[in-house]
């Protein structure tokens, strides 16, 4: 047994503290004192794996198994049995663990010796708060897997364990570990208590089962959490991008605005969004408050929603549906050439309207304002000569006859075939 101890240090036994100067000739004469020594040696010998140390029966040593891997020698004198305590010699790693045993054994602290317990109950009640320590901690290093944990160092079994939130919050909770088939006690803090409830709300700590673990709770409670925060994180992140906030914790709902861009920036969008209980894991709803009365803005806004919640999951948050939203927005009021329907010109491939400040393909109905590509305006002039939106003959086409673009609208009534116009296809070949 004690090749296997994974303890490297050496038991010392103070060679001082030997209490009685004849204790050794008095265990050879057979008196009363060495059958009292001798029953109390005898009865540890039943439970426990013992040496004797020189020789002598009431200086043990005893091995004592925490767990599987986990191993101590103790040392115990008794000679002075029962008069004075027995003096404990424990190894370095295990004082680190459990402390001063006179202060940590309740048999020793409380040591009476008008009326002493056997030592047995000494040596029992040391194998008892080594177990203990050991459960704590395999218990421990089992929440560890999952959850920060730090022993809270005012007792052997209290344990601090912070749940990690939304924006990096934090909450503690105190658990007094017990043993692995009694439930853990769990000390809610008045602000935990404000945002998940008290303890009995959690089914697995009300009705506790020997067969549930530790993290099964851990992880409902850091659940709780994280629904809690994530709403006041989610609403914060909306307060970046979006106008008009509000958000209704007791209904579930939040409305925001999003102002429009381009041709739309005198328009604002009203959202309403329900959260449903079971978010993130259900998706958000979303329902737009404005009526909208262009079509293509109207279509592209709802199949934008529609596309980002189709793959909602709950690593996405209500920002990202809004900011796919507000993508949408952009892209249905940029500016689209009246010919070709497109933002890049189809014949020098350069944008209508750039946004990086690159050289743009662009041209404005001098009349309706209406936007072109330089190309596709030219190819319209020279197949129709006039604006395919307002039917205006514009001044330049007409300069060589005449300067004056308000004569235009009298030609703009146009006798040229109507088929011409819908010739855009062949026009931009
Ligand atoms: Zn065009
Ligand atoms: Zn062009
Ligand atoms: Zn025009």
């Amino acid at each position: 047994m004690a090749e296997e101890n994974n303890d490297e240090d050496e038991l010392v036994i103070d060679e001082d503290e030997e209490p009685e100067k004849d204790t050794e000739s008095g265990y050879e004469i057979d008196n009363d004192s060495d059958v009292i020594l001798a029953t109390q040696a005898q009865q540890i010998m039943n439970e426990f794996q013992v040496e004797l140390v020189d020789g002598i029966i009431s200086r043990l040593k005893i091995y004592i198994d925490a767990s599987v891997t986990e191993h101590y020698i103790v040392g115990i004198d008794f000679s002075a049995y029962p008069n004075e305590k027995p003096l404990i010699t424990v190894q370095e790693s295990v004082k680190n663990i459990l402390g001063d045993p006179n202060e940590v054994l309740n048999t020793l602290k409380n040591w009476d010796s008008s009326n002493p317990p056997p030592v047995l109950n000494v040596v029992r009640e040391l194998e008892t708060i080594l177990y203990e320590i050991s459960t704590y901690k395999a218990q421990a290093e089992q929440i560890a897997h999952e959850f920060k944990i730090d022993p809270a160092g005012d007792s052997r079994n209290h344990y601090l364990i912070t749940f990690i939130t939304y924006g990096w919050k934090e909450y503690k909770l105190d658990i007094y570990l017990s043993s692995q088939f009694n439930p853990p006690q769990f000390k809610f803090s008045t602000e935990l208590q404000e945002i998940i409830g008290p303890s009995d709300n959690f089914d697995k700590i009300k009705n506790w089962m020997p067969e549930y673990q530790i993290n099964d709770i851990l992880r409902d409670i850091q659940w709780k959490i994280d629904q809690h925060e994530r709403m006041n994180f989610e609403v914060d992140l909306l307060y970046g991008g979006l106008q008009n906030i509000q958000y209704d914790a007791e209904q579930r709902k939040i409305h925001a605005d999003l102002k429009g861009v381009m041709n739309t920036s005198d328009m604002v969008f009203s959202f309403d969004v329900e959260i449903p209980n079971d978010y993130p894991m259900s998706k958000p709803i979303f329902s737009l408050k404005t009526e909208i009365q262009d079509d293509k803005i109207a279509e592209t806004l709802s199949s934008a929603t529609e596309a980002t919640l189709a793959v909602w999951d709950p690593f996405h948050y209500l920002i990202d549906v809004f900011n796919s939203i507000s993508k949408s927005i952009f892209s249905a009021s940029v500016l689209s050439c009246i010919i070709c329907h497109k933002i890049e010109c189809p014949t020098c491939g350069k944008s209508l309207s750039p946004q990086d400040g690159s050289e743009a393909c662009f041209y404005k109905c001098p009349y309706c304002g209406k936007p072109y590509h330089l190309h596709c305006w030219e190819q319209n002039i020279r197949a129709i000569n006039k604006c395919a939106y307002c039917l205006r003959t514009p001044p330049q086409t007409i300069s060589e006859t005449s300067d004056m673009p308000s004569n235009a609208s009298d030609t703009a009534t146009s006798d040229l075939p109507s088929q011409n116009t819908s010739d855009d296809d062949n026009i931009n070949e």
